[in-house]
């Protein structure tokens, strides 16, 4: 997707909120294609990249401020730093005992995140590097080399990214 309608377009929003409400999106991960930058991305920095017209600082994640577990509408977004985060989610006394649960339930998530076929070919026809790599995906960089060692680097990958997925397929 290159702009935020776009990926507007493919999130379920309740018509009596209309856009001040939640965009909710099934996708832990979307593609974007703009000058701001290329790739696989969390849906949440892509809402945010491709709201924002830059990239997201260095070391800073995008967290959502609803509480809405898949909602990237851009304006229940921030980027803060980890540090941020974390004193922010401590300031608030409505929130005490949910860190432990936002800690809990990132490493589920961190656990789970897994890639896709798609992806995998994308890594393998990469020339960047695994730490590179994992960044971009969201993954371990042993998740990555996992990827890289999968088979789906078989011959011709560097001319069809698709040939080991179809070499499988048969
Ligand atoms: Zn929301």
């Amino acid at each position: 997707m290159r702009t935020l309608e776009d990926l507007r377009q493919r999130c379920r929003i309740d018509p009596d909120e209309g856009d001040d409400g939640c965009w909710l999106f099934d996708h832990s991960h979307a593609y974007v294609a703009g000058a701001e930058g290329t790739g696989v991305m969390a849906s949440r920095r892509a809402a945010w990249i491709l709201a924002h017209g830059k990239p997201v600082k260095a070391g800073y994640r995008v967290f959502g401020k609803c509480g809405e577990r898949g909602c990237v509408n851009p304006a229940h977004l921030r980027a803060l730093d980890p540090a941020e985060h974390g004193r922010s989610v401590a300031a608030s006394g409505a929130l005490k005992g949910v860190a432990r649960r936002v800690l809990a339930n990132r490493a589920i998530g961190r656990n789970r995140a897994k890639l896709t076929a798609e992806m995998v070919a994308q890594i393998n026809a990469s020339p960047d590097t695994g730490v590179a790599l994992a960044r971009r995906y969201g993954v371990s960089t042993e998740t990555i080399s996992k990827a890289r060692r999968s088979g789906y680097a078989c011959h011709g990958a560097q001319t069809n990214p698709w040939a080991g997925l179809m070499k499988g397929r048969r």
